[in-house]
């Protein structure tokens, strides 16, 4: 009971931002004593804090304001992609406290190699976190596959060529890990982090496309898990052969690979040191990434034709596929994140042109095409966010550790 109020009145104040006492005690239906013992043990751990005046109700007699405190406790937000490590570090009120990413080539390293340097990086940032005052509570990693939930382990990761990889017990961390799908991680982070939607579809461009579906501020995982896979949806029967045995899948047309391929771009895998770390801590991959979507930025704003022949292919086939999603789940925007991001200013309008034709005279308007201002760091947001939403769930667990 006691576990189910605390978790009730942590939820409200999470929920509505700063709240009284009494006015905890009028949205709970609880009595005002037992809102005040529960307030007191949720600021002996470090939940909540006192902050200032705020007016009560109808009445506006002013009282004390109860807030989330962001002060002791924080969770970490890790991903893996094909081409960097990053480390997220958030606090409960959800500011990001710590960023970390480091620029490497996971593609020709062994998983158990890459998870001992993310297991490095993660550990010096939590000694950082331990340094301001915050108490790790648990951590989310990001990997671009589908992953077994219940075990921790990583299925299928086609472009880090993982299989079967036992991700939870190769990466040892002094609190509780989980593992999940990035693009998954990116919606939430989205959820969470972005512009304040609540039902929307997030696409992850990278090398391959995966796509989160938040319906009424929840991600939609299908029944298995595998819902989002917007990769694999098919953009032309008769198209290009794709890794997953069909043909014509959207990732043959937009994924980065065959962006990079059709303006003519240099292929991201022979162009690096095979394994080994290109930067330390480092923040602006994308502007600095002069192999793999950053190549093709620098080709667009120079006005090269083969760049903007191959974005504009891209995009068409990124409408064309979101017709179907669109048609299907209906929601009220498309968010583009992942290398969608940067590519936005040549992409964002050929994807919303292709939607018109094609939509336009079946619905009542169309949901726009907008940019996450999320960046690379979305699904590692939503990762941390994933720990800060189950402490807020179950603060009683957070008090005893
Ligand atoms: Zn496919």
């Amino acid at each position: 009971m006691r576990a189910r109020n605390l978790a009730l009145v942590l939820g409200e104040v999470g929920a509505r931002g700063a709240l009284t006492r009494a006015a905890l005690a009028e949205i709970t239906g609880l009595t005002k004593t037992t809102v005040s013992k529960l307030v007191a043990d949720l600021i002996e751990a470090g939940l909540v804090l006192e902050a200032g005046a705020v007016r009560d109700g109808e009445r506006g007699r002013p009282g004390v304001a109860i807030r989330i405190s962001g002060e002791h406790v924080a969770a970490v937000g890790l991903e893996i992609n094909v081409d960097y490590l990053s480390v997220r570090v958030v606090d409960l009120a959800r500011t990001v406290r710590l960023r970390r990413t480091q620029a490497v080539d996971n593609r020709s390293a062994q998983p158990v190699d890459v998870l001992a340097r993310l297991g490095d990086l993660a550990l010096q940032a939590v000694d950082e976190a331990v340094e301001m005052g915050l108490r790790v509570v648990g951590g989310v990693l990001a990997v671009p596959g589908p992953v077994d939930l219940a075990t921790g382990t990583v299925h299928n990761a086609p472009n880090l060529g993982w299989r079967d990889v036992p991700v939870s017990s190769l990466l040892p961390m002094p609190f509780p890990m989980r593992v999940e799908n990035e693009a998954n991680l990116a919606a939430l982070g989205e959820l969470w982090f972005g512009r304040g939607l609540s039902d929307f579809l997030h696409v992850s461009g990278e090398i391959g496309i995966g796509a989160g579906l938040v319906v009424r501020g929840r991600l939609f995982r299908g029944a298995h898990g595998f819902a989002g896979e917007l990769g694999h949806v098919v953009v032309s029967p008769d198209g290009p052969a794709c890794r997953c045995g069909g043909r014509g899948c959207l990732e043959q047309y937009a994924g980065q690979d065959a962006l990079l391929a059709a303006a003519g771009g240099p292929v991201a895998r022979s162009n690096q040191a095979q394994g080994a770390p290109s930067s330390e801590a480092r923040d602006d991959r994308l502007e600095q990434d002069d192999q793999g979507v950053g190549w093709v930025v620098s080709r667009l704003r120079a006005g090269d034709e083969a760049a903007l022949r191959a974005c504009e292919r891209a995009g068409w086939a990124l409408g064309v596929a979101l017709c179907s999603a669109i048609n299907l789940a209906d929601p009220d925007a498309i968010v583009l994140g992942g290398i969608y991001a940067p590519l936005f200013p040549w992409i964002g309008d050929v994807v919303a042109d292709t939607l018109a034709s094609r939509l336009g005279q079946m619905r009542d308007g169309v949901p726009p095409v907008v940019v996450s201002h999320l960046g690379t760091e979305a699904a590692a947001l939503g990762a941390a966010g994933q720990v800060i939403q189950r402490v807020i769930a179950d603060p009683a667990a957070a008090l005893h550790p």
